[in-house]
């Protein structure tokens, strides 16, 4: 048994998992399962059914879900992309207006630029470290505000609790994407956000072997968006819920353990002669440092640096790496290293990067659980070769 009191540690063990167990089993089986016997539900939304997010599978992830970051209860979706579409087409309709963090996403700011755009749903881009500037561009149709808790790959971090406060005045939803922070280090709906997205893909289940992703907040709201996706149909599966529910387990212990590392990590590179920038809101003159160690409990696994060399010294430096992998994505227990500009921005025009301060040799890296000295060691030669 949990109470909602409990720590974080003792909720992602125990909150939501069905007392006694399935047959006396200490962990709930996949129920796998696309539909269940009729038992005189009386609406459609009562069937039990996959798409309907409505199996054990499903209710007892959403209940850890929920408790986890404090909220009445929680969606778990086929893919973050999933869970932050669902989640808009709820809140908007043709000819509503939001407000939007100037540097989202990939995929967050593809899907509202065209799709939503498409539909006539209409957005200005804030910059969330200036609150005095959201007034001017507040309309009678503005429905939302939609901000990210560490923003990509520049890992910055706008003023949240004004945000909040700015959204309370002008009646309007606060919605925040917390894939990078997640609830170990930040817990949105403590400061009163009326929803919190996650990419689950990443720290969640943190073993980089599924996509999903989560909404959380009030009943009122998910029972909203849930009704919604029953319609768009991205609904996760049983089994991608069970190892979602078995990743959350090691949260606490992944999450801080990669904190610690990402902290040491820019430190080095902070010291290194061949570095010109390195972007950790948990480094004391970083431009936000003051805001996040306000709102945070620790900074997160993510960082990004930028070496005096460019484009050039950049590519040489991951081409000499030994542990961190190229790829995209984040938050697993592999550190993964990637240039934006060849990934998760490279569909962003170069003036526009370049405006954002995302330049060419711009390198980000997501720690992950290798040994936080093996990390050090290894990006140190490699800077060194890269120098040559
Ligand atoms: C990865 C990511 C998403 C999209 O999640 P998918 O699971 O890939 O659909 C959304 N927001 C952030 C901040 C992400 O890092």
């Amino acid at each position: 048994m949990y109470r909602k009191e409990d720590s974080v540690e003792t909720l992602l063990i125990h909150a939501g998992e069905l007392e006694g167990g399935v047959e006396g089993a200490l962990v709930l089986p996949v129920f796998q399962s696309s539909t269940y016997r009729y038992s005189g539900e009386e609406s459609y939304e009562e069937l039990r059914y996959v798409r309907l997010s409505n199996t054990p599978n499903h209710r007892v992830l959403h209940e850890k879900l929920a408790a986890l970051e404090g909220g009445e209860a929680a969606l778990v979706c086929s893919s973050g992309m999933a869970a932050i579409s669902t989640t808009l087409l709820t809140l908007l309709k043709p000819g509503d207006h939001m407000l939007i963090q100037r540097t989202l996403y990939g995929g967050t700011d593809g899907f509202v630029e065209n799709e939503l755009a498409e539909l006539g749903i209409k957005y200005d881009f804030v910059d969330t470290r200036k609150p005095e500037e959201w007034n001017s561009k507040y309309r009678e149709e503005t429905r939302l505000i939609y901000v990210e808790a560490i923003s990509n790959p520049l890992m910055q971090v706008g003023d949240l609790g004004e945000v909040v406060r700015f959204a309370r005045e002008k009646g309007i939803l606060s919605v925040i994407d917390n894939t990078f922070a997640t609830p170990i280090n930040f817990r949105p709906l403590t400061i009163g956000f009326d929803l919190v997205l996650h990419s689950v893909t990443k720290y969640l289940n943190g073993h980089s072997d599924l996509v999903a992703g989560a909404v959380i907040g009030s009943q009122e709201l998910i029972t909203r968006i849930r009704r919604r996706s029953l319609h768009l149909g991205g609904s996760a599966d049983p089994h991608t819920c069970f190892l979602i529910q078995r990743g959350l387990k090691t949260l606490a212990l992944r999450v801080r353990y990669q904190n610690q590392s990402a902290l040491a990590i820019a430190r080095f590179l902070k010291g290194h002669a061949a570095i010109r920038e390195v972007h950790y809101p948990g480094l004391e003159d970083h431009p936000d440092y003051e805001i996040a160690s306000k709102l945070f409990s620790s900074f997160g696994g993510m960082l990004s640096f930028e070496l005096k060399s460019g484009y050039t010294g950049a590519r040489k430096l991951i081409d000499n790496l030994r542990i961190p992998v190229e790829a995209p994505s984040l938050g697993g227990p592999e550190s993964l290293i990637t240039l934006p500009v060849t990934t998760s921005h490279s569909s962003v025009p170069v003036e526009r990067r370049n405006e954002l301060g995302i330049t060419d040799g711009l390198i980000r890296l997501s720690v992950g659980l290798e040994g936080v000295q093996d990390l050090i060691d290894d990006l140190s030669q490699a800077l060194e070769s890269s120098l040559i």
